[in-house]
């Protein structure tokens, strides 16, 4: 009875899934969406590194950030919202910040339009991620850097912090934010470019930056008490990409990504069907859809574990790798992973 309700499923999601796997071949979170070898792997990319140094024994690049010439406020251009968001409250009105990748935006696949272009060419200074997560933008960045300043915020991190999980295919995993420890070591790194790039206002650009670390600190002991709150068996989350590695490892929560785990349709089929086995076996309450990716993927998972007789449900949209609308409190890093930690304690408590 069991097998034959499991085919019968099976059947009807194989063209789903098929039409799901052939798209996450270019999408998601895996090598597969970076752009070819321009930029470097991991912790070293991105175009400071592109002189071949390897950013592992390298000092920061002190010597290559120019001074700041022009007036004020500094015109900053970042790619996510994540790392806009550092330099606005590292800049306070000494920059403006300007974000290219908007609410809902995957930035693996996001590729730069002639406005972005001009903003990017135009700017004072530009921030990115980097770890080959603006995959479709490595080339113009690598550009960019032989006229403007440009540096990823993640470049300073030791490589023995980073994630190498096997579904990233011998890169780093990009998704740093999602441990508040990490992304203060971010922090770190724009205070640092901004006080080299404009030395008569360091001394703000340094204090705005404890101000805000003190504030990340807090955030990062917040977030470890209320996830404590969820049984430990149950602290488990499910999710349509692989973009929680990061907060798995330093909240202490098992992360099962569906997407990235294989091109193949039939293996994707298995796949699927062995993690609704898993989500019935552990009588896992809740699975997550994200707002940066398609939740088809999630829905034929919570059909899949009631065809097991477990009932299972989606337990709410977490902000994977965009923050929300700007002006509301998930437009902001610090909302965006509250938002994130409230969604997953209430699902799952
Ligand atoms: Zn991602």
């Amino acid at each position: 009875m069991k097998d034959s309700t499991k085919k019968g499923w099976t059947e009807i999601h194989t063209s789903v899934l098929l039409a799901f796997v052939l798209a996450s071949v270019s999408s998601g979170c895996g090598p597969g969406s970076s752009a070819s070898g321009a930029v470097g792997r991991g912790a070293t990319d991105g175009p400071l590194a592109a002189d071949g140094r390897s950013g592992a024994d390298a000092s920061p690049s002190q010597a290559q950030i120019r001074r700041h010439a022009g007036g004020f406020p500094i015109r900053a251009v970042c790619t996510i919202g994540m790392v806009a968001d550092l330099a606005v409250n590292v800049g306070g009105s000494r920059v403006a910040v300007e974000g290219i990748m908007g609410e809902g935006v995957d930035p693996h696949l996001y590729k730069a339009s002639p406005g972005d272009l001009q903003r990017l060419g135009s700017a004072d200074i530009i921030f990115y991620n980097g770890l080959h997560l603006e995959g479709k933008m490595a080339d113009i960045l690598v550009r960019l850097a032989r006229t403007r300043p440009t540096f990823a915020v993640t470049e300073d991190l030791p490589p023995e912090l980073l994630r190498e999980p096997p579904e990233f295919q011998g890169q780093y995993d990009p998704h740093v934010w999602f441990d508040v420890s990490l992304w203060a070591r971010c922090l770190d790194r724009v205070v640092h470019v901004l006080a080299e790039f404009d030395p008569p206002h360091a001394g703000e650009y340094r204090e705005r930056g404890s101000a805000y670390r003190k504030r990340l600190e807090a955030l990062h002991g917040e977030v470890k008490k209320q996830l404590a709150e969820i049984p430990p068996g149950g602290r488990v989350l499910v999710t349509a990409h692989d973009a929680f590695g990061y907060f798995g490892r330093a909240y202490e929560v098992e992360v099962r990504g569906i997407q990235g785990m294989s091109t193949d349709a039939e293996a994707g089929v298995r796949e699927l069907s062995r993690l609704a086995d898993f989500i019935a076996e552990r009588k896992l309450k809740a699975v997550f859809v994200e707002t940066s990716v398609p939740e088809r993927f999630v829905r034929a998972l919570v059909e899949g574990c009631q065809a097991r007789g477990h009932r299972v449900v989606i337990g709410g949209q977490l902000y994977s790798d965009a923050m929300g609308k700007p002006g509301t409190p998930e437009g902001t890093y610090e909302g965006m992973v509250r938002r994130n930690v409230d969604t997953i304690v209430r699902a799952l408590q």
